[in-house]
């Protein structure tokens, strides 16, 4: 599948409302999204996350991006659980990244890996700018092989204080799968898109872009397993397009 196509496909079907593909918001408001992001989000934005911000947004991908919201979201969340060992899988220009190394401490690390370096490398003078590149190990290919060699080795297991999803959904419960090895018993995984445009909760035949329609059955399966995974504790939050905060009870 791919994966960029359909996010430039998306990216030609967008209205331009904040409902829009693009996991910009699920709020049925602009107004109100607006008034988030004036008032509590843009005012308080680290310099180099308005940069990378706004480079992305001139970007053909950038429906691709996770929204300012939720990054200020993530950035508070990484500091509440005191990650210090992380992991991206879905980096694009780093816009998410970004927020997770400026949430970590000094000695923290993130495993970051995407199919795409390209666009990595746009966002990487932003980051190393913001003095967090140190924090970053940027892994290019697919996530899932390097995800097996993790696995294989026992001291890597239950080593992760918070991971992040953001890549090809149809691959999400493989991942799962590995993932809950790999993160800390009381540590977390954060899957995202995971309403999909709101699209998980419309009509089976709704007349909806082939994009959606495509990865809909995934998302819609992985929601499902979420919610009877007894390894998990679980958040569903409809900032952005929705992230399933998954806590690892054992
Ligand atoms: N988190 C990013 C941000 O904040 O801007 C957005 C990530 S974007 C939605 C999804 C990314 O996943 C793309 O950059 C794509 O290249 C990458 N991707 C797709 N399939 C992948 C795979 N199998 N392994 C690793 N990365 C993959
Ligand atoms: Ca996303």
């Amino acid at each position: 599948m791919d994966w960029a196509k359909f996010d430039r496909d998306a990216g030609s079907i967008q209205a331009g409302a904040h409902q829009g593909l693009g996991h910009k918001s699920l709020l049925q408001s602009d107004d109100l999204y607006q008034y988030i992001l004036e008032t509590s989000v843009y005012p308080r934005e680290p310099e180099p996350m308005k940069e990378l911000r706004e480079m992305t947004a001139k970007h053909p991908w950038n429906t691709m991006t996770t929204s300012a919201d939720e990054n200020q979201f993530l950035n508070m969340l990484l500091k509440l659980i005191n990650a210090k060992k992380t992991m991206e899988i879905g980096v694009y220009t780093g816009y998410s990244l970004l927020a997770t190394a400026l949430a970590l401490p000094q000695d923290g690390k993130i495993l970051a890996m995407d199919v795409n370096r390209e666009n990595y490398e746009l966002g990487l003078p932003i980051i190393e700018k913001a003095g967090v590149a140190h924090k970053i190990d940027f892994k290019e290919g697919p996530a899932l092989p390097v995800l097996d060699q993790l696995i294989e080795d026992d001291k890597n297991h239950g080593t992760f204080d918070f991971i992040f999803v953001d890549a090809d959904k149809n691959n999400y419960l493989n991942y799962h799968k590995r993932l809950i090895e790999l993160v800390k018993v009381g540590g977390l995984i954060g899957y995202d898109n995971t309403l999909w445009n709101g699209s998980v909760a419309a009509p089976a035949n709704a007349p909806l872009p082939e994009y959606l329609i495509y990865y809909r059955q995934f998302v819609l399966e992985v929601n499902k397993a979420l919610a009877v995974d007894p390894r998990i504790e679980i958040c569903m939050l409809s900032v952005g397009d929705g992230i399933t905060l998954c806590r690892r009870i054992k």
